[in-house]
């Protein structure tokens, strides 16, 4: 896959050229940084992360981490035999790892509070677009139909670690394993004595405290209407800031229209609900990696409606009319540094 496509949707701009790993996909370095920080670069789960730790036990943090990633990707990925998803979609049946298990319950929980915007069966219909084997083509509606048909998280049967698939029925976590995996992450850093650290798995942000200043992170979020700059930044400390967007993996077909890797599981056809990038600030990485996918396919005012009705994150939308979106609990630290006009959502 072109890292073109896998690129950052979101990137430090506190300490550029430290965790942007867009200018350097190293497969896995150390570099030492000044002070007490402690970085490390790994390529997993098609991604290139990057991670940044602070302290005495920093480089203990960065080491258990990547051991983390990789345990993970090795349980997670679809693709990879011997993975416990692979085992369960080979043979309809199977006992998953703990952390598939998590996924899995934590897809249907969020499937059903979004009327099945997220619905981890969509595989058949991913793979037959070729996103997972980069053999990309717009599917004949007869075969889009028939997988469409399948496709219903709702039949996902998990009880403990032990889970069912009915026939023709397989599951992908794509859309939620690199927030849980920065959500593990962040415990083993701490469990290691990190109390400042920060990551970005492909763009995907998270932090333990602020900077050992005690200042806020900054972050920035990528423009999707010109993905080499960027749009806004936040000011996060402990927080996830996890991103949707169309540019993040698309091919252009045939007809000369863009494709892109969410699919929205009432057509088949990639999600094309008037948001074209969705980014969900919250504690737990794994909910804001569910909710981001969720709310790109499910569009702005059903997005608004949830954060209305939950309030544990906050949001920043942009719509394909090249309007900003962005809620209350992140008015004080938004900054706009594109030229669309930027909205608050408020809760009354
Ligand atoms: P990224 O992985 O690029 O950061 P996302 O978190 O939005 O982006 O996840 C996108 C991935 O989720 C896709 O590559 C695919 O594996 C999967 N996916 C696509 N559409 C859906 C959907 N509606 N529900 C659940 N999973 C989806
Ligand atoms: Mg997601």
């Amino acid at each position: 896959m072109s890292f073109k496509y896998l690129c950052i949707s979101a990137l430090l701009i506190s300490c550029t050229g430290l965790l942007c790993s867009c200018s350097s996909p190293l497969s896995s370095s150390v570099t030492e940084s000044g002070s007490d920080a402690q970085n490390l670069d790994v390529f997993a789960m098609n991604t290139y992360m990057s991670m940044k730790a602070y302290g005495d036990n920093a480089q203990k943090a960065l080491d258990d981490s990547r051991e983390l990633i990789m345990r993970l990707e090795s349980e997670l990925s679809v693709t990879d035999e011997g993975s416990c998803i692979y085992e369960l979609n080979k043979n309809g049946k199977g006992t998953v790892t703990d952390s598939a298990a998590v996924l899995i319950n934590k897809a249907v929980e969020i499937g059903d509070r979004t009327g099945g915007a997220l619905d981890i069966s969509l595989y058949p219909v991913l793979k037959e677009w070729g996103f997972t084997t980069e053999d990309y083509h717009i599917p004949d509606d007869k075969i889009l139909a028939d997988l469409l048909s399948d496709v219903d998280y709702k039949s996902i049967s998990i009880s403990g670690n032990e889970v069912t698939l009915p026939e023709n029925v397989q599951i992908d976590l794509g859309a939620l394993a690199k927030g849980y995996t920065s959500d593990s992450i962040m415990e083993q850093m701490s469990a290691d004595g990190v109390d400042s650290a920060i990551v970005s798995l492909g763009g995907n942000v998270q932090a333990i405290g602020g900077k050992p200043d005690g200042s806020a992170w900054k972050v920035s979020v990528r423009d999707p209407f010109a993905p080499d700059t960027d749009m806004c930044i936040v000011e996060i400390k402990d927080k996830a800031v996890i991103t949707s967007g169309n540019y993040e993996r698309f091919f252009t077909g045939d007809d000369g229209k863009n494709y892109w890797h969410i699919i929205d599981p009432a057509d088949g056809y990639p999600a094309d609900n008037g948001l074209v990038s969705t980014t969900i600030i919250g504690d737990s990485g794994l909910e804001c990696d569910a909710l981001s996918t969720a709310f790109f396919v499910a569009g702005k005012d059903k997005a608004v409606d949830y954060w209305r009705s939950d309030r544990s994150f906050d949001m920043i939308l942009v719509s394909d009319d090249r309007k900003i979106y962005y809620t209350e609990g992140i008015a004080d630290s938004f900054k706009n540094i594109s030229s669309m006009e930027a909205e608050v959502l408020r809760l009354d």
